[in-house]
C-alpha cells in the first residue's frame, strides 16, 4: 500500500494542505484554513471533485493543525496519524544556509528563526506550523523547501548590491532571490524536454508575484527578487525596481513612516497603483476598452520583463536554449506574450507561432508549450509551474533516504 505525504504552506493567518499518495503522486484532498486568530476563520477541503466550507473559530496554528487532522482522520484520508509518513513544509527564507531542501532538525529551526527579520511577514506563520505538526507528530521526518534555495548558485557579481561591503557580511544585506522552487520546477522540466543537462535558460515566472531568473548551464546565474520579494519586475501589488531615493522623498512629502512607505510599495503598487486592477483578467478588459492607465500598466510590466530578457540574453552570451513563460499570466495570458516576444523578435530573431501561442492554454496537457516558429532563432515555451510537486518530491526523497539509512545532513553555512 501507499504511503501518505502531508504538504503545509503556513501564512501568517493560513494554512494550506494537500495529502499525497506515495509513490503514485496523487492528491488525495487539499484544505485551506484562512483567518486564522479572528473570529470568522473558516476552512474549505476539496476531494472527489467536492468543496466543502466550514465556519469554526481557529485561534492558533496549533489549532488548525488539530482541525486538519481531524478532518483527514473523520473522512478516513488516513485510518491513523501514523499514516503520514513526511511532512514537507514550504518555507520563504533559507538565508544563505540552505541551497537545497533540509529535514528540519532543532538547528534548521533555529536557523529558520533567525531568518525572520528577512521573512517578517512569512516566517512567524511558518514556524508555527512546523512546531505545530512537531508537537503532534515527533517522529515524522519534516523537511523544508525553501524559495531562495535555487537561487544560492548565483555568482558574487549577480547577488552583491554596491552597499558598503560590511551590510553584506554583518547584516546580510544582498539579492536571495525567490520563486526558487518554481523556478527549479521549470528547469528540471526543461532539461527533460530538451534532453539536456546544462541548460540555458530565461524563465518568467509571471503571476500576481513576478521574478525572472536566468538559468546557466542548469542552474540560477541570476534573478530578479532581492533582499526581499520586492524587487524586480512589476508585480500586481509590488512596485518592483525602482530608485530607493523615492523612499525617503515620499516620506517627507506625503508625511508618511518608512513602514507606512514599504507596506504601499508591497501592496498597494505595481499593476494596482497605476491602473487600479492587480488582477491581470480585469486589466486586460480595462485595456482593450480603451482604459489609458490599464493600458499603460500593462505596457510597463512588458517591458520590465523584456528588460531582463535583454540583460539575460547578455549574460548567456547569446546561447539560449528556450526562453519560457510561466505561472498565472504567464501560462494564460495570450496577448502579454505575444507582446513579449514581438518586442524581441527583431532584436533576437525570435518568431512567435501565433497559433500555437493562442491555443497552447486549452491544449496545455496535450503538447509541449512550444510557441515559436521552427526558424525562430530561440526556442519559445509555455510550461505551467507545480511547486507543490517539487516540495512533494524533495518530501518524499529526504523520508525514502531517512528510511533506507542512507541520510546525510547537508548544511551550507555562509561565507
Ligand atoms: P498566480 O499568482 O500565478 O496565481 O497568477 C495570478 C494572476 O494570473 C492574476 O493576475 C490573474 O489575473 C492572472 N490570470 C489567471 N488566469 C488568467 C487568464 N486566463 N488570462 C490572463 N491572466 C490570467
Amino acid at each position: 500500500m501507499g504511503e501518505k505525504f502531508l504538504i503545509i504552506n503556513a501564512g501568517s493567518s493560513s494554512l494550506k494542505f494537500s495529502l499525497y499518495d506515495m509513490p503514485e503522486t496523487k492528491e488525495i484532498v487539499n484544505g485551506y484554513i484562512e483567518k486564522i486568530g479572528n473570529d470568522d476563520s473558516f476552512y474549505t477541503l476539496k476531494y472527489d471533485g467536492k468543496k466543502l466550507e466550514k465556519k469554526r473559530i481557529i485561534m492558533t496554528h496549533t489549532d488548525a493543525v488539530q482541525i486538519m487532522l481531524m478532518e483527514l482522520l473523520k473522512n478516513n484520508f488516513i485510518n491513523d496519524i501514523t499514516d503520514i509518513k513526511g511532512i514537507g513544509h514550504r518555507v520563504l527564507h533559507g538565508g544563505e544556509f540552505y541551497s537545497e531542501s533540509v529535514l528540519i532538525d532543532k538547528d534548521v529551526l533555529d536557523n529558520i528563526k533567525a531568518l525572520i527579520k528577512l521573512g517578517p511577514l512569512h516566517h512567524p506563520g511558518e514556524i508555527a506550523g512546523i512546531e505545530s505538526m512537531q508537537n503532534v507528530m515527533p517522529n515524522v521526518p519534516q523537511v523544508a523547501v525553501f524559495d531562495t534555495a535555487f537561487h544560492q548558485t548565483m555568482p558574487k557579481e549577480s547577488y552583491m548590491y554596491a552597499v558598503p561591503y560590511e551590510w553584506y557580511t554583518e547584516n546580510g544585506v544582498r539579492k536571495y532571490g525567490f520563486h526558487g522552487t518554481s523556478h527549479k520546477y521549470i528547469t528540471e522540466t526543461m532539461k527533460k524536454q530538451l534532453g539536456k543537462e546544462n541548460v540555458n535558460l530565461i524563465i518568467c515566472h509571471i503571476g500576481s508575484g513576478a521574478s525572472m531568473c536566468c538559468v546557466k548551464n542548469g542552474k540560477c546565474y541570476n534573478t530578479t527578487m532581492g533582499l526581499t520579494p520586492l524587487d524586480g519586475l512589476v508585480m500586481g501589488t509590488r512596485c518592483g525596481t525602482i530608485d530607493s531615493s523615492i523612499i525617503e522623498y515620499i516620506c517627507k512629502e506625503r508625511n508618511l513612516s518608512i513602514e507606512e512607505v514599504n507596506t504601499i510599495l508591497n501592496k498597494k503598487s505595481g499593476l494596482l497603483g497605476i491602473a487600479g486592477k492587480n488582477d491581470f483578467r480585469d486589466l486586460e478588459q480595462l485595456a482593450n476598452s480603451g482604459d489609458e492607465r490599464a493600458k499603460l500598466a500593462i505596457k510597463m510590466l512588458q517591458n520590465s520583463i523584456t528588460k531582463f530578457i535583454a540583460q539575460y540574453y547578455v549574460e548567456l552570451e547569446g546561447n539560449v536554449d528556450a526562453i519560457v513563460f510561466t505561472a498565472g499570466i504567464g501560462e494564460n495570458s495570450i496577448s502579454l506574450r505575444a507582446n513579449i516576444v514581438n518586442a524581441i523578435s527583431n532584436a533576437l530573431d525570435i518568431k512567435l507561432n501565433k497559433e500555437a501561442n493562442s491555443n497552447i492554454a486549452r491544449f496545455k496537457e496535450n503538447q509541449n508549450g512550444l510557441i515559436s516558429t521552427n526558424d525562430s532563432k530561440i526556442k519559445v515555451f509555455v510550461v505551467p509551474t507545480n511547486e507543490e510537486y517539487m516540495i512533494l518530491k524533495d518530501t518524499y526523497e529526504i523520508s525514502q533516504k531517512i528510511k533506507n539509512n542512507e541520510f546525510v545532513k547537508t548544511l551550507k553555512k555562509g561565507n
